[in-house]
Protein backbone atom coordinates (compact mmCIF):
# COMPACT_ATOMS: atom_id res chain seq x y z
CA UNK A 1 0.00 0.00 0.00
CA UNK A 2 1.45 3.49 -0.80
CA UNK A 3 1.48 5.67 2.19
CA UNK A 4 1.13 9.55 1.78
CA UNK A 5 3.89 12.17 3.14
CA UNK A 6 4.17 13.80 6.81
CA UNK A 7 2.91 16.49 5.74
CA UNK A 8 -0.59 14.83 3.93
CA UNK A 9 -0.76 12.44 7.47
CA UNK A 10 -0.55 15.04 9.72
CA UNK A 11 -3.21 17.02 8.07
CA UNK A 12 -5.45 13.86 7.83
CA UNK A 13 -5.16 13.15 11.55
CA UNK A 14 -6.54 16.55 12.35
CA UNK A 15 -9.26 15.87 9.71
CA UNK A 16 -10.38 13.36 11.26
CA UNK A 17 -10.77 15.25 14.85
CA UNK A 18 -13.05 17.52 13.17
CA UNK A 19 -14.30 16.59 9.41
CA UNK A 20 -16.55 13.52 9.62
CA UNK A 21 -14.51 10.63 8.24
CA UNK A 22 -12.06 13.43 7.28
CA UNK A 23 -13.88 14.34 4.18
CA UNK A 24 -16.51 16.44 2.71
CA UNK A 25 -17.28 13.69 0.35
CA UNK A 26 -16.89 10.17 1.11
CA UNK A 27 -15.43 8.90 -1.70
CA UNK A 28 -12.54 10.78 -1.24
CA UNK A 29 -11.77 8.85 2.02
CA UNK A 30 -10.08 6.12 0.13
CA UNK A 31 -12.54 3.57 2.08
CA UNK A 32 -13.05 1.43 -1.65
CA UNK A 33 -9.17 1.04 -1.43
CA UNK A 34 -7.72 1.53 1.85
CA UNK A 35 -5.49 3.56 3.05
CA UNK A 36 -4.97 7.66 3.06
CA UNK A 37 -5.58 10.21 0.91
CA UNK A 38 -2.90 12.47 0.44
CA UNK A 39 -3.80 16.65 0.49
CA UNK A 40 -3.41 18.62 -2.25
CA UNK A 41 -2.67 21.98 -2.62
CA UNK A 42 -1.85 22.99 -6.74
CA UNK A 43 -2.59 21.61 -9.35
CA UNK A 44 -1.98 22.57 -13.03
CA UNK A 45 -2.50 20.89 -16.67
CA UNK A 46 -2.49 17.24 -15.94
CA UNK A 47 -1.12 17.15 -12.84
CA UNK A 48 -1.36 17.83 -8.97
CA UNK A 49 0.48 18.22 -6.25
CA UNK A 50 0.84 17.23 -2.64
CA UNK A 51 1.38 19.15 0.22
CA UNK A 52 4.57 16.63 0.72
CA UNK A 53 5.62 17.62 -3.11
CA UNK A 54 5.14 14.67 -4.49
CA UNK A 55 3.55 15.23 -8.20
CA UNK A 56 1.21 12.91 -9.73
CA UNK A 57 -0.76 12.46 -13.41
CA UNK A 58 -4.08 12.73 -12.81
CA UNK A 59 -6.99 10.47 -14.17
CA UNK A 60 -9.87 12.05 -11.65
CA UNK A 61 -9.75 16.16 -12.91
CA UNK A 62 -11.95 17.32 -9.42
CA UNK A 63 -14.25 14.29 -10.91
CA UNK A 64 -14.87 15.55 -14.52
CA UNK A 65 -15.17 19.27 -14.33
CA UNK A 66 -11.37 19.99 -15.62
CA UNK A 67 -11.77 19.34 -19.06
CA UNK A 68 -8.92 21.10 -20.06
CA UNK A 69 -6.82 20.08 -17.21
CA UNK A 70 -6.18 22.11 -14.25
CA UNK A 71 -6.23 25.80 -13.52
CA UNK A 72 -6.19 27.09 -16.82
CA UNK A 73 -5.13 30.27 -18.25
CA UNK A 74 -8.69 30.85 -19.66
CA UNK A 75 -10.60 30.01 -16.63
CA UNK A 76 -8.10 31.56 -13.98
CA UNK A 77 -8.16 34.87 -16.12
CA UNK A 78 -11.97 34.84 -16.05
CA UNK A 79 -12.34 34.33 -12.75
CA UNK A 80 -9.57 36.70 -11.43
CA UNK A 81 -11.25 39.70 -13.56
CA UNK A 82 -15.01 39.07 -12.82
CA UNK A 83 -13.85 38.95 -8.65
CA UNK A 84 -12.22 42.40 -9.04
CA UNK A 85 -15.98 43.41 -9.77
CA UNK A 86 -18.01 41.83 -6.71
CA UNK A 87 -18.14 37.98 -6.64
CA UNK A 88 -22.21 37.96 -5.53
CA UNK A 89 -25.07 40.13 -6.67
CA UNK A 90 -27.84 38.56 -5.65
CA UNK A 91 -30.15 40.26 -8.83
CA UNK A 92 -29.60 39.65 -12.58
CA UNK A 93 -26.11 39.73 -14.29
CA UNK A 94 -25.31 39.78 -17.72
CA UNK A 95 -23.19 36.52 -17.10
CA UNK A 96 -26.27 34.99 -16.43
CA UNK A 97 -28.04 35.72 -20.00
CA UNK A 98 -24.60 34.79 -21.61
CA UNK A 99 -24.87 31.25 -19.89
CA UNK A 100 -28.35 30.45 -20.19
CA UNK A 101 -28.01 31.24 -24.39
CA UNK A 102 -24.41 29.51 -24.54
CA UNK A 103 -26.31 26.09 -22.83
CA UNK A 104 -29.51 26.34 -25.16
CA UNK A 105 -27.06 27.16 -28.38
CA UNK A 106 -24.96 24.09 -27.63
CA UNK A 107 -27.94 21.62 -26.13
CA UNK A 108 -30.87 21.94 -28.55
CA UNK A 109 -33.52 19.96 -26.45
CA UNK A 110 -32.98 22.44 -23.77
CA UNK A 111 -34.82 25.87 -24.48
CA UNK A 112 -34.69 27.36 -21.31
CA UNK A 113 -32.23 27.05 -18.31
CA UNK A 114 -32.21 27.29 -14.68
CA UNK A 115 -28.46 27.80 -12.56
CA UNK A 116 -28.15 26.37 -9.36
CA UNK A 117 -25.29 25.42 -7.35
CA UNK A 118 -24.28 21.61 -7.76
CA UNK A 119 -25.30 18.91 -9.91
CA UNK A 120 -27.70 17.79 -6.80
CA UNK A 121 -29.24 20.27 -6.59
CA UNK A 122 -30.34 20.42 -10.28
CA UNK A 123 -31.43 16.90 -9.94
CA UNK A 124 -33.68 17.45 -6.98
CA UNK A 125 -35.36 20.44 -8.64
CA UNK A 126 -35.98 18.40 -11.75
CA UNK A 127 -37.49 16.00 -10.47
CA UNK A 128 -39.90 18.44 -8.77
CA UNK A 129 -40.75 20.29 -11.89
CA UNK A 130 -41.40 16.82 -13.49
CA UNK A 131 -43.68 16.10 -10.26
CA UNK A 132 -45.61 18.94 -10.56
CA UNK A 133 -45.54 19.35 -14.34
CA UNK A 134 -47.24 15.58 -14.46
CA UNK A 135 -49.15 15.70 -11.36
CA UNK A 136 -47.61 12.44 -10.60
CA UNK A 137 -45.21 11.22 -7.58
CA UNK A 138 -43.57 8.10 -9.01
CA UNK A 139 -39.97 8.37 -10.49
CA UNK A 140 -38.33 5.03 -12.27
CA UNK A 141 -34.28 4.96 -12.13
CA UNK A 142 -31.53 2.90 -12.83
CA UNK A 143 -29.50 0.64 -10.42
CA UNK A 144 -26.14 1.91 -10.54
CA UNK A 145 -26.83 5.07 -11.62
CA UNK A 146 -26.08 8.08 -10.01
CA UNK A 147 -27.42 11.28 -9.43
CA UNK A 148 -26.43 13.20 -6.60
CA UNK A 149 -27.25 12.64 -2.86
CA UNK A 150 -30.88 13.67 -3.66
CA UNK A 151 -33.43 11.76 -1.06
CA UNK A 152 -35.35 10.13 -3.52
CA UNK A 153 -32.84 9.19 -5.84
CA UNK A 154 -30.26 7.27 -3.45
CA UNK A 155 -31.72 4.42 -4.17
CA UNK A 156 -29.19 1.88 -5.42
CA UNK A 157 -27.10 4.74 -6.73
CA UNK A 158 -23.51 3.34 -7.65
CA UNK A 159 -20.57 5.31 -7.12
CA UNK A 160 -19.72 6.80 -3.08
CA UNK A 161 -22.92 4.63 -1.50
CA UNK A 162 -21.42 1.18 -3.72
CA UNK A 163 -18.13 1.90 -2.65
CA UNK A 164 -18.61 1.85 0.78
CA UNK A 165 -21.06 -0.88 0.79
CA UNK A 166 -24.52 1.00 1.27
CA UNK A 167 -26.48 0.98 -1.38
CA UNK A 168 -29.24 3.14 -0.22
CA UNK A 169 -28.58 5.66 2.81
CA UNK A 170 -30.09 5.71 6.36
CA UNK A 171 -32.36 9.21 6.88
CA UNK A 172 -34.55 8.84 4.11
CA UNK A 173 -38.29 7.81 5.24
CA UNK A 174 -39.11 4.54 3.51
CA UNK A 175 -42.63 6.36 2.21
CA UNK A 176 -40.49 8.57 -0.12
CA UNK A 177 -38.53 5.77 -1.32
CA UNK A 178 -41.49 3.92 -1.98
CA UNK A 179 -42.24 5.98 -4.96
CA UNK A 180 -38.91 4.97 -6.56
CA UNK A 181 -38.73 2.39 -8.97
CA UNK A 182 -35.00 0.94 -9.87
CA UNK A 183 -34.39 -0.82 -12.78
CA UNK A 184 -31.41 -2.60 -14.05
CA UNK A 185 -29.79 -0.89 -16.68
CA UNK A 186 -29.74 -2.35 -21.06
CA UNK A 187 -33.13 -4.30 -19.75
CA UNK A 188 -35.69 -2.91 -21.58
CA UNK A 189 -37.79 -5.57 -20.94
CA UNK A 190 -37.38 -4.70 -17.02
CA UNK A 191 -38.80 -1.44 -17.73
CA UNK A 192 -42.21 -2.42 -19.86
CA UNK A 193 -42.41 -4.30 -16.97
CA UNK A 194 -42.64 -1.22 -14.76
CA UNK A 195 -44.37 0.72 -16.98
CA UNK A 196 -47.33 -1.96 -17.78
CA UNK A 197 -47.92 -1.96 -13.77
CA UNK A 198 -47.70 1.57 -12.54
CA UNK A 199 -47.38 3.76 -16.19
CA UNK A 200 -50.38 6.15 -14.72
CA UNK A 201 -48.42 6.58 -11.67
CA UNK A 202 -44.74 7.57 -13.25
CA UNK A 203 -43.98 11.34 -13.46
CA UNK A 204 -40.06 10.64 -14.94
CA UNK A 205 -37.39 7.96 -15.90
CA UNK A 206 -34.39 9.54 -15.17
CA UNK A 207 -30.78 7.93 -16.00
CA UNK A 208 -27.53 8.60 -16.98
CA UNK A 209 -27.84 8.14 -20.69
CA UNK A 210 -23.90 7.18 -20.58
CA UNK A 211 -23.98 5.42 -16.90
CA UNK A 212 -20.09 6.22 -15.53
CA UNK A 213 -21.55 6.12 -11.36
CA UNK A 214 -20.31 2.38 -11.26
CA UNK A 215 -17.41 2.56 -13.28
CA UNK A 216 -18.60 2.91 -17.11
CA UNK A 217 -20.68 0.93 -19.12
CA UNK A 218 -22.52 1.80 -22.86
CA UNK A 219 -26.53 2.06 -23.81
CA UNK A 220 -26.66 -0.64 -26.06
CA UNK A 221 -27.97 0.20 -29.45
CA UNK A 222 -31.64 1.04 -29.92
CA UNK A 223 -32.19 0.91 -25.51
CA UNK A 224 -32.39 4.79 -24.90
CA UNK A 225 -34.89 5.36 -27.98
CA UNK A 226 -36.84 2.35 -26.78
CA UNK A 227 -36.98 4.35 -23.32
CA UNK A 228 -37.93 7.60 -25.34
CA UNK A 229 -41.18 5.70 -26.68
CA UNK A 230 -42.00 4.22 -23.39
CA UNK A 231 -42.42 7.57 -21.84
CA UNK A 232 -43.81 8.82 -24.67
CA UNK A 233 -46.60 6.26 -24.66
CA UNK A 234 -47.18 6.60 -21.25
CA UNK A 235 -46.90 10.61 -20.51
CA UNK A 236 -43.75 10.29 -18.50
CA UNK A 237 -41.35 12.55 -18.86
CA UNK A 238 -37.52 11.68 -19.99
CA UNK A 239 -34.50 13.09 -17.62
CA UNK A 240 -31.33 13.05 -18.38
CA UNK A 241 -28.66 13.39 -15.46
CA UNK A 242 -26.14 14.64 -18.19
CA UNK A 243 -24.02 16.15 -15.12
CA UNK A 244 -21.01 13.80 -15.70
CA UNK A 245 -21.46 13.83 -19.69
CA UNK A 246 -22.84 17.16 -20.56
CA UNK A 247 -20.34 19.26 -22.43
CA UNK A 248 -17.76 16.27 -22.15
CA UNK A 249 -18.73 13.72 -24.58
CA UNK A 250 -19.87 16.28 -27.21
CA UNK A 251 -21.14 19.99 -27.04
CA UNK A 252 -24.64 18.59 -26.85
CA UNK A 253 -23.49 15.94 -24.19
CA UNK A 254 -24.84 12.22 -24.49
CA UNK A 255 -27.87 13.14 -26.34
CA UNK A 256 -26.42 14.64 -28.76
CA UNK A 257 -24.00 11.56 -29.42
CA UNK A 258 -26.98 8.97 -29.39
CA UNK A 259 -29.67 10.96 -31.17
CA UNK A 260 -32.31 11.42 -28.06
CA UNK A 261 -34.38 14.15 -27.20
CA UNK A 262 -35.02 14.15 -23.84
CA UNK A 263 -37.71 16.62 -22.02
CA UNK A 264 -34.95 17.86 -19.26
CA UNK A 265 -31.60 17.70 -18.90
CA UNK A 266 -29.79 18.44 -15.92
CA UNK A 267 -26.20 19.48 -16.16
CA UNK A 268 -23.17 20.06 -13.73
CA UNK A 269 -19.07 20.09 -13.24
CA UNK A 270 -17.56 21.14 -17.10
CA UNK A 271 -19.98 23.84 -16.92
CA UNK A 272 -19.10 24.95 -13.67
CA UNK A 273 -15.23 25.43 -14.89
CA UNK A 274 -14.25 23.50 -11.61
CA UNK A 275 -16.43 25.85 -9.07
CA UNK A 276 -20.17 24.98 -7.91
CA UNK A 277 -22.58 25.02 -11.07
CA UNK A 278 -24.94 22.69 -11.67
CA UNK A 279 -28.43 23.39 -14.28
CA UNK A 280 -31.00 21.73 -15.67
CA UNK A 281 -33.49 23.07 -18.33
CA UNK A 282 -35.73 21.06 -21.31
CA UNK A 283 -38.63 21.88 -23.39
CA UNK A 284 -39.89 25.57 -22.11
CA UNK A 285 -43.71 24.60 -21.16
CA UNK A 286 -42.41 22.29 -18.75
CA UNK A 287 -39.53 24.60 -17.67
CA UNK A 288 -42.60 28.01 -17.31
CA UNK A 289 -43.91 26.00 -14.36
CA UNK A 290 -41.29 27.01 -12.13
CA UNK A 291 -41.70 30.19 -10.14
CA UNK A 292 -42.86 33.05 -10.49
CA UNK A 293 -44.21 31.98 -13.96
CA UNK A 294 -45.82 28.75 -12.34
CA UNK A 295 -46.15 26.33 -9.34
CA UNK A 296 -43.22 24.04 -8.91
CA UNK A 297 -41.14 26.31 -6.47
CA UNK A 298 -37.19 26.36 -6.63
CA UNK A 299 -34.32 29.16 -5.43
CA UNK A 300 -30.66 30.03 -4.65
CA UNK A 301 -29.00 32.60 -2.72
CA UNK A 302 -26.44 31.81 -5.16
CA UNK A 303 -27.73 30.52 -7.96
CA UNK A 304 -26.40 32.41 -11.05
CA UNK A 305 -23.35 33.32 -8.95
CA UNK A 306 -20.89 35.44 -11.73
CA UNK A 307 -17.73 33.84 -10.59
CA UNK A 308 -19.17 30.45 -11.30
CA UNK A 309 -20.49 31.48 -14.04
CA UNK A 310 -17.72 33.43 -15.68
CA UNK A 311 -15.51 30.23 -15.10
CA UNK A 312 -17.58 28.20 -16.90
CA UNK A 313 -18.33 30.12 -19.74
CA UNK A 314 -14.15 30.74 -20.50
CA UNK A 315 -14.34 27.35 -20.70
CA UNK A 316 -16.75 26.32 -22.85
CA UNK A 317 -15.74 28.81 -25.04
CA UNK A 318 -11.85 27.75 -25.00
CA UNK A 319 -13.01 24.14 -25.50
CA UNK A 320 -15.21 25.31 -28.65
CA UNK A 321 -11.88 27.63 -29.93
CA UNK A 322 -9.67 24.76 -29.84
CA UNK A 323 -12.59 22.00 -30.97
CA UNK A 324 -11.64 20.16 -27.64
CA UNK A 325 -13.58 16.90 -28.29
CA UNK A 326 -11.98 16.16 -31.35
CA UNK A 327 -8.34 16.65 -29.02
CA UNK A 328 -10.29 14.68 -26.71
CA UNK A 329 -11.32 11.74 -28.77
CA UNK A 330 -7.65 10.91 -30.11
CA UNK A 331 -5.93 11.10 -26.79
CA UNK A 332 -8.84 8.61 -25.34
CA UNK A 333 -7.93 6.45 -28.66
CA UNK A 334 -4.25 6.69 -27.52
CA UNK A 335 -5.11 5.63 -23.87
CA UNK A 336 -7.65 2.83 -24.94
CA UNK A 337 -4.72 1.48 -27.50
CA UNK A 338 -2.05 1.49 -24.77
CA UNK A 339 -4.93 -0.08 -22.39
CA UNK A 340 -6.01 -2.95 -24.25
CA UNK A 341 -2.38 -3.73 -24.99
CA UNK A 342 -1.73 -3.97 -21.63
CA UNK A 343 -4.58 -6.05 -20.40
CA UNK A 344 -4.49 -8.51 -23.39
CA UNK A 345 -5.18 -12.21 -22.53
CA UNK A 346 -5.87 -11.07 -18.40
CA UNK A 347 -9.25 -11.01 -17.25
CA UNK A 348 -9.39 -7.49 -17.30
CA UNK A 349 -11.97 -4.91 -19.10
CA UNK A 350 -11.36 -1.57 -20.53
CA UNK A 351 -14.45 0.24 -21.77
CA UNK A 352 -14.04 4.17 -22.55
CA UNK A 353 -16.27 6.97 -24.37
CA UNK A 354 -14.49 9.88 -25.83
CA UNK A 355 -12.49 11.11 -22.59
CA UNK A 356 -14.44 8.72 -19.83
CA UNK A 357 -12.77 5.20 -19.16
CA UNK A 358 -12.81 2.68 -16.92
CA UNK A 359 -10.11 -0.31 -16.22
CA UNK A 360 -12.70 -3.09 -14.27
CA UNK A 361 -10.88 -6.70 -12.98
CA UNK A 362 -13.40 -8.78 -14.82
CA UNK A 363 -14.04 -10.06 -17.82
CA UNK A 364 -16.03 -8.42 -20.12
CA UNK A 365 -18.52 -6.60 -21.42
CA UNK A 366 -19.61 -4.73 -18.33
CA UNK A 367 -23.39 -3.83 -19.59
CA UNK A 368 -24.65 -2.95 -16.15
CA UNK A 369 -24.41 -2.89 -12.23
CA UNK A 370 -24.68 -6.24 -11.76
CA UNK A 371 -21.81 -7.27 -14.61
CA UNK A 372 -20.27 -4.64 -12.63
CA UNK A 373 -20.17 -6.25 -9.22
CA UNK A 374 -18.03 -9.08 -10.43
CA UNK A 375 -15.26 -7.09 -11.03
CA UNK A 376 -12.60 -8.03 -8.31
CA UNK A 377 -12.15 -4.60 -6.12
CA UNK A 378 -9.20 -6.26 -4.14
CA UNK A 379 -6.86 -6.48 -7.06
CA UNK A 380 -8.42 -2.86 -7.54
CA UNK A 381 -6.96 -1.84 -4.75
CA UNK A 382 -4.07 -3.33 -5.13
CA UNK A 383 -3.56 -2.00 -8.59
CA UNK A 384 -4.73 1.59 -7.07
CA UNK A 385 -2.09 1.43 -5.43
CA UNK A 386 0.69 0.59 -6.82
CA UNK A 387 -0.11 2.98 -9.69
CA UNK A 388 -0.05 5.69 -6.71
CA UNK A 389 3.07 5.05 -5.48
CA UNK A 390 4.47 5.49 -9.30
CA UNK A 391 3.13 8.57 -9.52
CA UNK A 392 -0.54 7.76 -11.48
CA UNK A 393 -3.96 8.82 -9.66
CA UNK A 394 -6.84 7.00 -10.72
CA UNK A 395 -10.41 7.44 -8.65
CA UNK A 396 -9.89 5.81 -5.30
CA UNK A 397 -12.78 3.31 -6.19
CA UNK A 398 -13.41 0.29 -9.07
CA UNK A 399 -17.00 2.23 -9.11
CA UNK A 400 -15.52 5.31 -10.57
CA UNK A 401 -14.82 6.57 -14.58
CA UNK A 402 -11.64 7.76 -14.95
CA UNK A 403 -10.99 11.49 -16.97
CA UNK A 404 -8.97 12.92 -20.00
CA UNK A 405 -8.68 16.51 -20.37
CA UNK A 406 -6.45 18.33 -23.44
CA UNK A 407 -3.95 18.57 -20.86
CA UNK A 408 -3.28 15.31 -20.77
CA UNK A 409 0.22 15.03 -23.27
CA UNK A 410 1.28 12.34 -25.10
CA UNK A 411 4.54 12.46 -22.94
CA UNK A 412 2.09 11.94 -19.99
CA UNK A 413 -0.08 9.26 -21.53
CA UNK A 414 3.50 7.24 -22.67
CA UNK A 415 4.41 7.67 -18.92
CA UNK A 416 1.33 6.12 -17.53
CA UNK A 417 0.89 3.59 -20.29
CA UNK A 418 4.78 2.09 -19.87
CA UNK A 419 4.27 2.42 -15.46
CA UNK A 420 0.40 0.91 -16.09
CA UNK A 421 2.01 -2.08 -18.60
CA UNK A 422 4.63 -3.13 -15.16
CA UNK A 423 1.69 -2.90 -13.13
CA UNK A 424 -0.38 -5.47 -14.61
CA UNK A 425 2.17 -7.89 -15.30
CA UNK A 426 1.59 -8.86 -12.34
CA UNK A 427 -2.12 -9.38 -12.42
C1 LIG B 1 -21.60 14.22 -9.99
C2 LIG B 1 -22.96 13.84 -10.43
C3 LIG B 1 -24.10 14.38 -9.83
C4 LIG B 1 -24.05 15.25 -8.60
O1 LIG B 1 -23.42 16.46 -8.82
P1 LIG B 1 -22.83 17.24 -7.53
O2 LIG B 1 -22.32 18.53 -8.12
O3 LIG B 1 -21.77 16.36 -6.97
O4 LIG B 1 -23.95 17.46 -6.59
C5 LIG B 1 -25.32 14.08 -10.38
N1 LIG B 1 -25.43 13.27 -11.44
C6 LIG B 1 -24.35 12.72 -12.04
C7 LIG B 1 -24.54 11.86 -13.23
C8 LIG B 1 -23.08 12.98 -11.54
O5 LIG B 1 -22.03 12.39 -12.11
Amino acid sequence: MHHPGPISHDLWNRALLRIPGGVNSPVRAFRGVGGEPFFVNGAKGCTITDVDGREYIDFVGTWGPAILGHAPQVVIDAVTETAKHGTSFGIPNPLEVEMAETICRMVPSVEKVRMTNSGTEAVMSAIRLARGATGRDRIVKFEGCYHGHVDSLLVKAGSGALTLGQPDSAGIPASLASLTSTVPFNDIEALKHVFQEKGSEIACVILEPVPANAGLYLPEPGYLEAIRNLCNEHGALLIFDEVMTGFRLAPGGAQEIYGITPDLTTMGKVIGGGLPVGAFGGRADIMDQLAPLGPVYQAGTLSGNPLALAAGLAQLKEMERINGWALLESIGAQMEESMNTAIKGKPLTFQRIGSMFCLYFCGGPVRNLEDAKKSDTIAFARYFHAALHEGIYFAPSQYEAGFLSTAHSSEALERTSRIISEILTQF
